[in-house]
């Protein structure tokens, strides 16, 4: 159990406005006895006249005078500490947002996010596998397998996870999880699901930012394509046509090679014909392959990270090759795909008129922890 004081503060966030210079403050309340919004105000230096404009400015903003204990309010300070907005989730899901604008508040009731009660929150602290200690906690297959896809942008579960790390899974009775939360040694990785105007439900950080990467479209500055992905090529050493499922990017020897994503290094070493290779994992389902390399990045460790543009290697011509070129494969779930045509996937944000809501059931997840 955690406890708190009356009104207490549960966590600051500084968001970046979008101007460098400026940086908001964000203030999470949960309702505890005695609490009002009134209280919330005065705490955090807002006017009593204030108060009145946003509760006379729409009818449902009355409900703001009741506050049940355990709803959750938040309220957003521009840097200059005057008011900006206010989310607030009541237990009978309805949402209210009201930004304040010049003089006048504008407010809205966002009912799309609720989904919220009864959050089930399952804590897992690794003892022996991500798997293993999530089963014996009680987690079916199907979760497990949407954890690891969800996280594994972030964290890599065979090399990252220590004993006594911990993983808080918190549903609200549906299949999926609506958060996932890792906290380990050395780092902490979140996940909020939201589902998108299509239907369509992702993974987004407390930003509202999907955890996938996005990816360059090519590995490095090159003179020229010089073999295309096709399903058959003569191969100049073989003699024989074979497909080539790959870019080849014709480049001068010594040409530093970046990594497309951020991801794992699977692979740093000789692999046959390809040479002195990489293989990055990104996220669960891609994979890149960088070949016939001269040599490694001097930092590059296997089982470490890298992140999108990083130098990896530098172009060669090692194993099967006949110039100095790189050999660049993009996989999805192990299949070779065209790295020029490929529709990678892009980094989506939650749509501006979701954000209050998305950010209020964040908040109300990290509250349940
Ligand atoms: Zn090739």
């Amino acid at each position: 159990m955690r406890r708190f004081l009356a009104g207490a503060l549960l966590f600051l966030l500084l968001l970046n406005s979008g101007n460098a210079l400026a940086k908001d403050s964000e203030y999470h309340f949960i309702v505890k006895h005695g609490d009002s919004l009134s209280g919330y105000f005065s705490k955090l230096g807002l006017s009593n006249r204030l108060l009145a404009n946003l509760l006379s400015a729409s009818p449902q903003n009355k409900q703001l005078n009741q506050l049940n204990i355990g709803e959750s309010v938040i309220i957003r300070l521009h840097s200059n500490r005057r008011f900006k907005s206010l989310s607030y989730r009541s237990h009978k899901k309805d949402t209210i947002e009201a930004l304040l604008i010049g003089t006048r508040f504008v407010s809205s009731s966002n009912k799309d996010e609720r989904n919220l009660s009864p959050l089930l929150v399952t804590k897992i602290v690794i003892n022996n596998s991500f798997g293993y200690d999530a089963q014996k906690a009680g987690l079916g297959l199907s979760v497990v397998n949407t954890v690891v896809e969800a996280l594994s942008w972030h964290l890599n579960f065979d090399t990252d996870l220590h004993k006594g790390d911990r993983f808080f899974i918190v549903t609200n009775g549906k299949k999926k999880p609506i958060g996932i939360i890792y906290k380990g040694k050395n780092k902490s990785v979140e996940a909020f699901s939201h589902t998108n105007e299509r239907g369509k439900t992702s993974y987004y950080n407390r930003h509202g930012y999907t955890l996938n990467a996005s990816f360059l479209r090519a590995p490095l500055k090159y003179k020229r394509i010089s073999s295309k992905f096709q399903l058959s090529r003569y191969h100049p050493i073989l003699k024989t046509y074979r497909p080539h499922r790959a870019v080849d990017y014709a480049a001068d020897r010594g040409t530093p090679v970046v990594s497309t994503a951020d991801g794992v290094v699977k692979l740093k070493g000789w692999k046959g014909a390809l040479g002195k290779a990489i293989i990055i994992k990104h996220g669960a389902n891609y994979t890149t392959v960088y070949a016939h390399l001269s040599k490694y990045a001097r930092n590059l460790r296997q089982g470490g990270s890298v992140k999108k543009g990083q130098v990896i290697g530098y172009v060669g011509s090692t194993g099967r090759s006949t110039g100095a070129h790189l050999h660049y494969e993009l996989r999805f779930k192990g299949k070779r795909k065209d790295p020029l045509s490929y529709k990678l996937p892009k980094q989506q944000k939650v749509a501006g008129s979701k954000l209050w809501g998305f950010r209020a059931q964040v908040s109300a997840i990290l509250a349940s922890l």
